[in-house]
């Protein structure tokens, strides 16, 4: 489904803002989701980087922090590659012991510690998608932890957000007198449960219970369309700077100019990203992981040098493509800390 009344490509004036100056500093070295040719080659790859995650999990040694990372689900319960009934008996039972498969079509999560999803859950906003998606979230109980940001389809949980339509208008109205505390607390309390270990990040961080990893999170983006919208300029600059310079794993909705956000449709400004999020992370958070979605087409890992020398991994899990079909598997990461005592990443893939 097409979501609601987007700008088209060339609504977006940004002809009046400076390029960003991010494409010299960082060495980018994109390895895209490809677009297989092929169902049986997504499928086939999918599985093979389910089963990589597995023996990465099962395997890992005493100190690591598995993430399991996914964006951009869009209402979507499967990934199409992933989802198949016969998913359990191909892998095995004995090479897949911790498997979260069913049958039922639901999104199928490889095991770990830490789910992460960073935003566009739903694809109206609405408090009833809402509802839809914290049931299916709370029920991942293999995580011991999961966090979360919004992305600009989560309207119900930004307070500022203004309905378009009569019909979302009504709908608001009728959720409000259902629920009495108002949308935005009842959206709100839906996921942030830290109780059960849900946290929704909200310019706001935790450290993981396994290994002790810090995590921040903010829903923010430059204007686009939907909610958590701000203009590109010193408001988004402001949010940034307040990510603690000690982050390990950096989780928004949008991805930072230059990695991970290239539109070639939107002609006049194809990277699409936040210049002022790429310019803190890269001089100054240098974070060892930065996770995001938003951009479906640029699903994948990218790496780039930080200005001291630092490597951070850039990790776009949008699993939804354009169509708004949820094709790309999770991307699986784990952290643990070297004898100096720094972050180590490893990107789970199928050639280890
Ligand atoms: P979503 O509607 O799920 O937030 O974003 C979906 C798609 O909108 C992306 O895959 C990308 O093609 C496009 N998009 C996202 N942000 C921008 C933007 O800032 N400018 C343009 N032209 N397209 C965007
Ligand atoms: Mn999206
Ligand atoms: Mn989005």
């Amino acid at each position: 489904m097409q979501p609601l009344n987007k700008p088209a490509d060339d609504d977006l004036d940004f002809s009046s803002l400076p390029p960003g100056p991010f494409a010299t500093v960082a060495e980018m070295h994109m390895s895209r989701t490809p677009s297989p040719a092929r169902e049986g080659d997504a499928e086939r790859r999918a599985q093979g980087l389910y089963a990589a995650a597995v023996r990465a999990y099962e395997t890992a040694p005493a100190g690591t922090c598995t993430f399991v990372c996914i964006s951009d689900t869009h209402c979507k319960r499967t990934c199409h590659h992933l989802a198949s009934t016969t998913f359990g008996s191909r892998l095995g039972r004995a090479e897949c012991p911790t498997r979260t498969v069913s049958a039922d079509g639901e999104l199928t999560l490889p095991p770990g510690d830490v789910l992460l999803h960073a935003g566009d859950f739903c694809t109206h906003g609405t408090l009833a998608e809402l509802e839809s998606f914290a049931a299916w979230w709370h029920s991942q109980t293999a995580f011991c932890q999961r966090l979360l940001v919004p992305g600009n389809h989560d309207c119900a949980l930004d307070a500022q957000y203004e309905r378009e339509t009569t019909e979302e208008k009504e709908e608001l109205a009728s959720s409000e007198r259902l629920h009495g505390c108002g949308v935005h607390h009842h959206a709100l309390s839906l996921l942030h449960r830290p109780y059960i270990g849900s946290f929704l990040l909200f310019d706001s961080g935790v450290t993981t219970t396994v290994a002790g990893f810090t995590v921040w999170g903010s829903p923010w983006q430059p204007a686009f369309w939907g909610a958590f919208n701000l203009p590109r300029g010193p408001q988004l600059a402001a949010k940034w700077a307040a990510i603690p310079g000690d982050t390990h794993v950096v989780v928004t909705h949008t991805p930072p100019e230059g990695q991970g956000d290239y539109v070639p449709r939107s002609r006049a400004r194809p990277h699409v990203g936040c210049e002022a999020l790429a310019r803190e992370l890269l001089h100054r958070v240098q974070p060892a992981v930065s996770v995001f979605g938003h951009v479906h087409e640029a699903a994948g890992v990218s790496v780039a040098r930080c200005g001291s020398g630092r490597t951070t991994v850039f990790v776009n899990a949008a699993s939804c493509d354009t169509h708004y079909d949820a094709v790309n598997p999770p991307i699986v990461f784990q952290l643990r800390r070297s004898a100096e005592g720094e972050a180590v990443v490893r990107v789970v893939g199928t050639d280890e």
